[in-house]
């Protein structure tokens, strides 16, 4: 259920291992989050505070993503952008220095080549990043791909393995979980299978009553820009407290994104884009004199502890898996999900911090 980034990338790698698969997508595959997002794959200046189970599962997926892109890119026979530029996070404090420098630390300790840089070195790493900014924590391992064509040549190459893709169904509802699985879509037409996987990223929460659990996923829109961009401007991934900013080879420079409450509307708002801009120019002076030309907006979908849903429900005797609840790392998260997803239907086996069913017992 779902044909998000998720969705997609569950199905291709069990339609790989060998089973059929089928993607039931209320709407256009990869048309919410998953075709709105940044694209950074960056598990340490995602995670700041430590490394916990959510990091390590990140940093996991950082690790496969280059065969998982190569396998992609084979199989769909098109290309999508990866770029790995690194990141810097910025501070503009004396004192923020210390808290770059702990983050380096235990980053080191967990894979990460990252040093702090400042002065004439930072400048000279990225010439047009504000003279405020006292040091920058830089991470070489970090990449970005340009989400909406990994979507699409994640879809390609679903299609091209033999997955069968429903899209633009209206309404997917869950009819029957405990015995058999039966899914029925707007038109009437039902859908079964041995096992359902659950990927419809914010709306998870939707099937609480069928389940009779707690799913407790909420969308959190972010709203986002780009800027038209001649000559390369920003070299790395560029972080700070307030948002990102990332250099795509189509010659955009994309900025992101709002954290806002609103339901499940994705509009874009003049405060919200506003407040992008105020950081934007404070961190890169230049872009004072520009105008963002595209504005968009995605809802994340996410968790009560920050956590995604990964894993079986043991109430349907692992007939249904969840894999939902990716907030701000969907993208990024996509290849360890598939893995997880098929490595559970093909071998069981659960990864307790990701349980579904934490919420409720
Ligand atoms: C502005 C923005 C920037 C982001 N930047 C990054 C980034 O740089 N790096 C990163 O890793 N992540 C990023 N993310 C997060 C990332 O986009 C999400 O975590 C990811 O897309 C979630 O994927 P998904 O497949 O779960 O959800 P979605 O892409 O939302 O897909 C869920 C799909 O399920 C469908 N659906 C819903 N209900 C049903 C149903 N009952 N039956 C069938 N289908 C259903 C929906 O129509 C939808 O297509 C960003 C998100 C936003 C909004």
């Amino acid at each position: 259920m779902g044909g998000g980034v998720v969705g997609l990338s569950c199905a291709f790698e069990l339609q790989k291992r060998g089973h059929q698969a089928i993607v039931l997508e209320i709407g256009r595959c990869g048309g919410q989050a998953s075709g709105a997002a940044a694209g950074m794959l960056a598990p340490y200046s995602e995670n700041v505070e430590g490394p916990d189970d959510f990091f390590r599962l990140c940093r996991e997926s950082l690790e496969l993503y280059p065969s998982w892109r190569d396998e992609v890119r084979k199989v769909s026979g098109r290309a999508f952008e990866y770029t790995g530029s690194g990141s810097l996070y910025i501070a503009y404090h004396e004192a923020d220095r210390l808290a770059l420098e702990g983050r380096r630390l235990w980053q080191n300790e967990h894979g990460s080549g990252g040093i702090v840089l400042e002065g004439d070195e930072l400048f000279r790493q990225e010439p047009m990043l504000s003279r405020e900014v006292k040091a920058a924590l830089y991470t070489p391992e970090e990449s970005h791909v340009y989400a909406p064509d990994y979507v699409l040549a994640l879809e390609h190459a679903c299609r091209l393995t033999g997955v069968q893709i429903y899209e633009q169904l209206g309404k997917v509802s869950v009819e029957e979980w405990r015995s058999d699985l039966i899914v029925t879509s707007q038109d009437g037409r039902s859908f079964t299978g041995d096992r359902l996987v659950v990927c419809s990223g914010a709306w998870a929460q939707e099937l609480e009553e069928v389940f009779g659990i707690r799913i407790p996923v909420y969308p959190i829109r972010g709203q986002i820009c780009a800027y038209e961009a001649e000559v390369k401007p920003v070299q790395h991934m560029v972080f700070c407290n307030q948002g990102y900013l990332v250099a795509k080879t189509n010659g955009t420079l994309v900025c992101g994104a709002s954290e806002d409450v609103a339901g499940f509307d994705t509009s874009v708002t003049e405060r919200g884009i506003e407040r992008l801009r105020k950081w934007n120019k404070q961190a890169f002076p230049f872009l004072a004199e520009q105008e963002p030309f595209h504005r968009w907006a995605g809802l994340r979908p996410s968790t009560q502890d920050g956590f995604p849903l990964l894993g079986p429900l043991q109430e349907s005797a692992g007939r249904v898996v969840m894999a939902a609840g990716h907030y701000r790392n969907g993208i990024l998260l996509s290849p360890v999900t598939a893995q997880v997803v098929a490595d559970y239907i093909d071998k069981g086996g659960r990864l307790p911090a990701f349980a579904p069913e934490r919420f409720t017992t």
